[in-house]
């Protein structure tokens, strides 16, 4: 780390002790940064830095809610509402009992960078709730969305903050939330992403993340004169991210050979065609049931349950070709990073935030595969949000195909505008340092242009 960034990290750390995450989002952008405020001094006099890691404004607040059988549970809300330098406030909401202000204010800072490369008017937030969906039925994930929103929709609007889906909000959340949203604010308005589709989704917007994530991948692998055709890939998680991962790999010819939940993963060696991934989508968005399952219905799979207290994850300790991490923050470790090149891994596309910690990101940098980090490579799930936004401004809605045309287009230039700013700063290849200036850059400029605000 040099100078100025180990005492920018100083700083930070003791203004906003107990968050590691956070922490861990904002040094791996300071030490890209450094080289756009060596070469341009006007963004470290106008403490644009400093500035950006500090929200505009943390909302935070209580939720209560009672289960089926009558019993009262008190959970806590969030939105963080980070940089609207360029456009509303705009993030997903996570439901997930890891969640706190640590975990949101390094996903919002991420935001920021990732809605800046997708080249839409997108300011940065995010939000969510310690509430776990996981065993609640639907009327009681209803009871939680109406009080949860009872409170945010004082807070967001369709010029002000959209909300989206993140890890544990999908489409039923998102239709328990809208409701309760139109009925206070008697207000039809495209106020969430991610809606359905006959009341203002967007076609494309389920699958955007996981298909942004192999297109980009695909741009990587055309770097070097290569497709995704015959390639063996990893993919962890089984949700969203994942399934519409393993969706496209396959459409592409590729062939994925593992899913993973928060319990186990599975390995399939013959790989999950069509079929199975059918199956998986029923067992996790109909059934919500456990990846464990799929080795009944599939037994030449085999499935290993996580332990905890292991220095590494055997999810990346098979012969493969690329990885698409799909599931959560800090999931490939070194020793995880290691294992990945030994197994002849070159090309990692992050599909979840943060799925590598500071010291995996250094070995992928350190051995020059192609590392596509999640604010680049995950962006078309917000990308696809803003065409959504855009849709629901015009009141009309975009065939699939243009969605999917458009949603590539801006894979593309993200791809490029990550490896000319690597080029233009000196370190070519490195997609770390050209998602992290490129994202910037954007944001800095309008800061500058709109006042010490
Ligand atoms: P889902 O809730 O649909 O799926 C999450 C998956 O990850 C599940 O398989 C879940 O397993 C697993 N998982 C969650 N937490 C943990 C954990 N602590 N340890 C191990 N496994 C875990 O979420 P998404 O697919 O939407 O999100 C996955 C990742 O992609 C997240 O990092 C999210 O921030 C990121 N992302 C999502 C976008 C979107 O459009 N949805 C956009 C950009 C990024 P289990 O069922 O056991 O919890």
């Amino acid at each position: 780390m040099t100078e100025y960034a180990s005492t920018f990290m100083s700083h930070v750390k003791a203004r906003n002790p107990g968050e590691p995450e956070f922490h861990q989002a904002v040094q791996e952008v300071v030490e890209s940064l450094t080289l756009v405020l060596d070469r341009y001094p006007e963004y470290r006099t106008s403490k644009i830095l400093e500035r950006m890691v500090e929200p505009e404004r943390v909302i935070m607040f209580r939720v209560p809610w009672m289960d089926d059988q009558g019993e009262i549970h008190v959970n806590r809300g969030f939105r963080v509402e980070m940089n609207s330098a360029i456009g509303p406030y705009k993030g997903g909401l996570r439901f997930h009992p890891s969640v706190n202000l640590s975990i949101l204010k390094f996903l919002a800072f991420e935001q920021v960078f990732k809605n800046s490369l997708t080249s839409l008017p997108m300011g940065g937030a995010k939000g969510g709730s310690d509430f776990d969906p996981k065993g609640k039925s639907d009327n009681e994930v209803m009871r939680f969305c109406q009080s949860f929103m009872s409170e945010l929709y004082r807070h967001i609007g369709p010029d002000t903050d959209v909300p989206a889906g993140d890890i544990g909000v999908g489409g039923r959340e998102i239709g328990f939330l809208f409701g309760q949203y139109k009925k206070l604010r008697n207000e039809f308005t495209g106020v969430l992403t991610g809606k359905g589709l006959n009341w203002g989704g967007s076609l494309i917007r389920p699958e955007a993340t996981g298909y942004g994530a192999v297109y980009f991948a695909a741009e990587m692998l055309a770097t070097r004169g290569q497709t995704l055709e015959g390639k063996t890939c990893l993919v962890s998680g089984s949700g969203n991210v994942a399934q519409y991962t393993v969706e496209k790999i396959n459409q592409l010819g590729g062939k994925v050979v593992t899913l993973s939940d928060s319990n186990g993963y599975i390995y399939d060696e013959e790989g999950i065609d069509r079929k199975k991934l059918d199956f998986v989508m029923e067992l996790k968005n109909v059934r919500r049931g456990r990846i464990k399952e799929y080795v009944d219905r599939f037994p030449r799979a085999v499935y290993r349950p996580i332990d905890p207290k292991s220095d590494h994850h055997p999810i990346w300790d098979h012969k493969a070709d690329c990885a698409f991490p799909s599931a959560t923050q800090n999931e490939i470790n070194a020793k995880d990073a290691q294992n990945l090149l030994r197994n002849g891994v070159y090309l990692v596309a992050e599909g979840a935030n943060m799925p590598t910690t500071l010291e995996g990101v250094r070995i992928f940098l350190d051995a020059k595969i192609l590392y596509g980090p999640g604010k680049a490579a995950n962006a078309g799930g917000v990308a696809t949000s803003g065409l959504e936004m855009a849709q629901n401004s015009m009141r009309l809605p975009w065939t699939r195909e243009e969605v999917d045309q458009r949603l590539q287009l801006i894979m593309k230039n993200i791809h490029k505008t990550c490896r000319d700013i690597a080029e233009r700063f000196g370190t070519p290849g490195n997609y770390v340092n050209g998602a992290n200036i490129g994202g910037f850059l954007k944001v800095a400029d309008a800061m500058m242009d709109q006042g010490l605000v």
